[in-house]
């Protein structure tokens, strides 16, 4: 029984003052894991229910009264799609991004700014997916049997181009980043880079304090486009020490090329995945395609079998989404930790700012073995405090 005491006591105490709020991260925690599986569970029975209802063939019919037959119906099928799954999926966004996020305190969004938000969000991808699926169905079309390895060369591409173009299109749709007003800061930090033989890029702040009351930092951009960004929230509540090490766990994935990383390893996943999808999905189309109102020429060419593809793609990723998570959390993140308390040596300011994040964020320092490999591709709070803990003694006693 003291044992059992002396452990909640220390899982609590690490991060939170007392049981109480400790109890209400560890709800907060459980209700975005619930979230998350009813997303999942959800998309997967739209996929299936626009099959089984005819509504996917349904809409691809239409679209094909009303375009050009040398159009095509992908990009009209793609605008309904989105549109319908949007509508669709609006109660469970409303409650997971309003509701829980008001229960809990954590937003600063009335339901006006959360509505105007989700619309943004909406024209976004209508204006981004068409075109998109559109080109990834003339190469599914042209290239039946070789598409999936088509489409995995092309991630690299794309990604790039992407990452080049997110932080100066997309991001500032949503809320304003500006270079740190703390000049002294960002003196610092890049004379300490300086020092290793690193040039920092830009580092900039955002207003996240416009929509949460969380705090996030992270590293965005390529070329010259490349930025590293920390919420208004976070240097709030922050020491301009606890900013340091967060600020060098971002230019720790700078200089140690994160980004192609994450690119190679995006890559190797979309490969598989494809290469699954394209194998799993020509029986199932095969079988129940004409069921489905698809084409029995056309197979995964013709776009109403989109659902079917999304939903065989959806269980391939979660397939390798533990083993993604855990090369992220080894090679990437962890190694980003270490560059941040080498650099800085700042073990104490890590440990305290790890510990208000995880306050701030209302985290789980010590989630279940399963909740780690499904969703965390960093390490756990409470392993990334008793690593800054380790790091220090191992100073001290040096
Ligand atoms: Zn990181």
């Amino acid at each position: 029984m003291k044992l059992f005491i002396a452990t909640c006591f220390t899982a609590g105490g690490d991060v939170y003052p007392d049981e109480v709020s400790h109890e209400r991260a560890l709800r907060y925690s459980r209700i975005r894991q619930w979230l998350v599986l009813a997303g999942m569970i959800w998309s997967g029975a739209m996929s299936v229910v626009a099959l089984v209802t005819g509504l996917s063939a349904g809409v691809r019919s239409q679209s094909r009264r009303l375009v050009p037959p040398t159009f095509g119906p992908t990009m009209p099928y793609t605008l309904v799609v989105s549109l319908l799954s949007f509508v669709a999926s609006l109660p469970l966004a409303y409650f997971g991004g309003f509701v829980v996020e008001h229960r809990y305190r954590l937003s600063n969004q009335n339901h006006q700014a959360w509505i105007v938000e989700e619309l943004k969000g909406l024209a976004v991808g209508l204006v981004i997916s068409p075109p998109l699926v559109q080109g990834v169905y003339w190469i599914i079309q042209h290239y039946p049997r070789r598409w999936w390895a088509i489409l995995s060369a092309l991630t690299i591409p794309f990604t790039v181009i992407l990452a080049n173009l997110v932080p100066v299109l997309i991001l500032p749709l949503f809320n304003k980043f500006e270079p740190l007003r703390d000049r002294g800061l960002a003196k610092r930090i890049k004379g300490l880079a300086a020092a290793q033989g690193v040039r920092v890029s830009n580092v900039m702040q955002m207003n996240m304090s416009k929509q949460t009351k969380k705090a996030n930092a992270f590293f965005t951009g390529f070329g010259k486009t490349k930025r590293i960004v920390l919420g208004d929230t976070l240097l709030d509540e922050f020491s301009a020490d606890e900013v340091e090490v967060v600020l060098a766990h971002e230019l720790g994935h700078q200089v140690h090329r994160d980004i192609w990383k994450l690119i190679g390893l995006g890559t190797l996943t979309t490969t598989a995945i494809s290469y699954l999808t394209h194998r799993a999905s020509e029986p199932l189309l095969r079988r129940f395609g004409a069921r489905w109102g698809i084409d029995a020429d056309g197979g995964a060419g013709d776009i109403a079998a989109l659902p079917a593809l999304a939903l065989v793609a959806g269980g391939a990723s979660l397939v390798f989404l533990p083993l993604q998570n855990a090369l992220t959390r080894h090679l990437i993140e962890h190694p980003a930790d270490r560059f941040a308390l080498d650099l800085t040596g700042k073990g104490d300011a890590f440990v305290r700012a790890m510990e208000k994040l995880g306050r701030m964020n209302l985290s789980n320092p010590t989630p279940s073995t399963l909740i780690k490999w499904l969703m965390y591709d960093h390490p756990t709070l409470q392993e990334r405090i008793d690593f800054g803990r380790r790091y220090v003694s191992e100073r001290n006693g040096q």
